[in-house]
C-alpha cells in the first residue's frame, strides 16, 4: 500500500506526515489493519527495538477535584464510587512506588487531583520525590499535579523530578466541550513551563470522547509541535457517574489505528498505552505493543488494570522485553537534548491516498461496563497494590 510505504519512510526520517495521510490511517478498513500495524511496527522497532517501558501510577490524592473535566471520575460532581483521600505521606507514596519498581517499572508517575498545586503542595511532593529516589535507585519520577504556576516546575526539577505530565487530551476546537474550568491554552502553557524548566515533557490525549478523526489528528499534530518526550494515549473509560458514561465509541481495531497514527506522527517519541488499555483493546493488547513502546503496569488512578503479572506475561508472549533501568528509553538524538537524568523521560471520514475503499464496514463499538472496575487496592487503601 503506497500510503503505508510513505508513512514508514517518513517515520524512519522523523518527517511529519501530511494531515491527509494521518486521517487515512484512521480511515483504513479492518482488512488492512494488520498491514497498518506491521508498517507502524517497523517505525516503532527502528527507534525503540522490542523494548517495553513500564510505568507505575501512584495516585497521591484522589477525587474531590474542583475542575469539571467530563471524562474524569474525580471531577466536580462526579458520582463515580471511586476512592477519595487526601495527600499520601511521603513514606506511603514511597512504599506504593517501591511495589511498582519491584514489579519491573522504571518510571513512577506521581499524580494528584486538582486544578494545580499550591506552593505547599509542591513542598509535599518534593519530599515524596526525594523519598522515592532515595529508596529506589535509578528510578525515574514524573509528576502530574495539574496546571503549574511560575517557578513550580523549577522547584520540582530541583527536588529530583525527571519529567512532568500534563495532557492536551483533545483538540483545541473541542476542548471547551470537555472542560469549562480551564482552557486548552492553560494546558499548553503548563507543558511549555515543564520544558523550560528542563523537565522531560509528557503530554498525550484521550480518545473515545465523541471526537472526530480530524480532532484526533489535530491533537496529535499539536503534540508533535509541543515536542514532548512521551505521549500517553488514553482510551476513555466511561465511568458511571460522569457525563461521558454513555460514550462507548471505541473498538479494539480503532484503538490500534489511533496508536498507529500517533506512532507515524510522533515516530521517535515514547508512545504509551495509558488508561483504557484492557477495557478497549481487550484481547488485541499484544498487537498494540507493536505500536507503543510503553505501558502502565498494574492499576490506574481510579480503576483497576489487569494483574501486573499478566502484563509481564503478555510482553514476553508477544516477543517483547521489559526495558531495564540501565537502558535508555529514547533514541540518542532525543535523550541527549532532553532529560538530565540520562535515562530519557520520557468519529469518521477522511479520504486519503492508497487505501482500499471497498472493505466491509468496521465493527460497532461494544458497551463493556463489566470491564470497568473501580480501584479498591493499593494507594489510599489497606490492600496490597497490583504490580
Ligand atoms: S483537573 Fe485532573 S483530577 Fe480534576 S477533573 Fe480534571 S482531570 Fe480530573
Amino acid at each position: 500500500m503506497d500510503l503505508l510505504n510513505t508513512l514508514v519512510d517518513k517515520g524512519l526520517r522523523r518527517e511529519l506526515p501530511t494531515r491527509d495521510e494521518a486521517l487515512a490511517v484512521l480511515a483504513t478498513s479492518d482488512d488492512d489493519l494488520l498491514d497498518v500495524v506491521a508498517a507502524a511496527g517497523k517505525v516503532r522497532r527502528h527507534w525503540f527495538g522490542r523494548r517495553v517501558k513500564l510505568n507505575y501510577l501512584v495516585n497521591l490524592k484522589s477525587g474531590l477535584c474542583p475542575e469539571d473535566c467530563s471524562y474524569c471520575s474525580q471531577r466536580l460532581g462526579s458520582e463515580a464510587g471511586i476512592l477519595k483521600y487526601t495527600w499520601l505521606k511521603p513514606d506511603q507514596a514511597s512504599d506504593a512506588a517501591a511495589a511498582g519498581v519491584a514489579g519491573g517499572a522504571k518510571r513512577v508517575c506521581l499524580v494528584a487531583s486538582g486544578r494545580g498545586p499550591t506552593d505547599r503542595d509542591v513542598d509535599r511532593v518534593s519530599e515524596t520525590i526525594k523519598a522515592i529516589k532515595e529508596n529506589n535507585e535509578g528510578v525515574e519520577v514524573c509528576a502530574c499535579l495539574g496546571l503549574l504556576s511560575d517557578g513550580q516546575a523549577e522547584r520540582l526539577r530541583e527536588a529530583g523530578a525527571d519529567a512532568y505530565n500534563h495532557n492536551l487530551n483533545t483538540s483545541e476546537a473541542t476542548y471547551g466541550e470537555i472542560t469549562t474550568t480551564h482552557t486548552y491554552a492553560d494546558r499548553v502553557d503548563t507543558v511549555n513551563k515543564a520544558h523550560a524548566a528542563g523537565l522531560s515533557a509528557c503530554s498525550g490525549l484521550i480518545a473515545g470522547m465523541g471526537e472526530t478523526d480530524e480532532d484526533l489528528v489535530d491533537v496529535v499534530f499539536a503534540l508533535r509541535e509541543l515536542d514532548p518526550d512521551s505521549v500517553p494515549v488514553n482510551f476513555l473509560i466511561p465511568f458511571e457517574g460522569t457525563p461521558l458514561a454513555k460514550e462507548w465509541n471505541l473498538t479494539p481495531q480503532r484503538c490500534l489505528r489511533i496508536l498507529a497514527m500517533t506512532r507515524f506522527v510522533c515516530p521517535d517519541v515514547e508512545v504509551r498505552i495509558a488508561g483504557g488499555r484492557e477495557v478497549h483493546l481487550r484481547t488485541l493488547q499484544p498487537l498494540a505493543l507493536h505500536l507503543a513502546n510503553s505501558i502502565f503496569l498494574g492499576d490506574y488512578l481510579t480503576s483497576e488494570g489487569q494483574a501486573g503479572k499478566a502484563d509481564l506475561e503478555m510482553i514476553a508472549d508477544a516477543g517483547f522485553e521489559v526495558e531495564g533501568t540501565g537502558q535508555v528509553t529514547l533514541p540518542e538524538h532525543r535523550a541527549a537534548g532532553g532529560c538530565g537524568s540520562g535515562g530519557g523521560c520520557g468519529s469518521e471520514g477522511a479520504e486519503g491516498g492508497g487505501v482500499c475503499g471497498s472493505a466491509p464496514a468496521a465493527q460497532p463499538a461494544e458497551v463493556r461496563t463489566d470491564l470497568v472496575a473501580v480501584r479498591r487496592r493499593g494507594a489510599g487503601t489497606d490492600l496490597a497494590p497490583n504490580a
